[in-house]
């Protein structure tokens, strides 16, 4: 993505897509805290969405975009989402564990 395409602020002035000006976005904050921020962009001109990260440094204000998939919503839902605890790794490895030793079992 060219860095042109993003203002100071985190959000795109452009779409990353089809060079759309920025009449074409629509932003949506997902996240913010008072030195980072998330947001959701789509572009009405391609339908490409576009998740923008910005962040407060020491050294200024860094920003980047990653293209997604994701509808607004769906973006909303991921961030409301519990976090994945250490407790869930672990339930997950003695579930695939025990799957493991069942599948070995029924190929015997
Ligand atoms: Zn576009």
């Amino acid at each position: 993505m060219e860095s042109t395409n993003m203002q100071h602020n985190g959000t795109l002035q452009a779409c990353p897509v089809c060079h759309a000006s920025v009449d074409f976005l629509q932003t949506l904050v997902i996240g913010s805290t008072d030195e980072r921020s998330i947001t959701h962009v789509t572009c009405t001109h391609c339908s490409h969405t576009t998740m923008v990260y910005s962040a407060l440094s020491d050294m200024g204000t860094v920003t980047f975009g990653v293209l997604t998939d994701m509808v607004a919503s769906e973006a909303q839902d991921l961030m409301r989402a519990d976090a994945i605890s250490s407790d869930d790794v672990l339930s997950a490895h003695k579930y695939f564990q025990s799957a493991q030793v069942e599948a070995h079992v029924n190929r015997k």
